[in-house]
């Protein structure tokens, strides 16, 4: 079945100089790309993506960490990956989200690490299930934004929004 899933390039990840180890690992998944962007990400965008996180006594530690505040690089690389069995394919290659647990070969296990403050930092998201998925595709993308089609979409006019173009 065809599937679809977000990957964030977390900025540990950047910052680390992984991107291309990591599109490297992933491509072990033979899945496709159907939308990429760098994206410099705001507290509503972070604490929306976490918002199952809310209650955890380290919330403001992983909001800092999405926004790029604790590796000076206020950005993410956001991916949409496309094909059979995506979620599952993705999330054995990044391994457990306890980057000490997580099996050594897999990318988190090879470049994760815990900080001294307790923080897992696992250099990449992905989605977890098909419904978290969507809420997380949404979330990141606007569909003329992503290749395929993979949810419905409506067609609004927008009067008099303003929109910045090339000079
Ligand atoms: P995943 O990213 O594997 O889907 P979660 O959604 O449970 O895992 O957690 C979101 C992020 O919060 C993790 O990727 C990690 O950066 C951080 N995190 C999760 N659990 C812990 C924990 N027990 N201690 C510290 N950081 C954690």
């Amino acid at each position: 079945m065809n599937q679809q899933a977000l990957i964030l390039i977390k900025p540990d990840g950047l910052k680390k100089s992984l991107t291309g180890n990591i599109l490297t690992r992933l491509s072990e998944t033979k899945l496709e790309i159907v939308a990429a962007k760098m994206v410099r990400v705001s507290r509503e965008l972070a604490a929306e993506h976490y918002m199952h996180m809310k209650e955890k006594p380290f919330f403001e530690e992983l909001i800092k960490y999405i926004q790029g505040e604790l590796h000076d690089r206020r950005k993410v690389m956001a991916m949409v990956y496309w094909g059979e069995d995506a979620i599952t394919k993705i999330r054995q290659l990044s391994g457990s989200t306890n980057p000490e647990e997580a099996d050594p070969t897999t990318i988190r296990g090879s470049y994760g690490r815990i900080t001294t403050k307790g923080l897992y930092e696992n250099v990449l998201h992905t989605s977890s299930n098909e419904a978290e998925a969507e809420r997380e595709i949404k979330l990141w993308f606007q569909p003329d934004e992503i290749i395929v089609n993979l949810y419905p979409t409506k067609t609004v006019t927008i009067e008099k929004a303003k929109k910045i173009l090339w000079v």
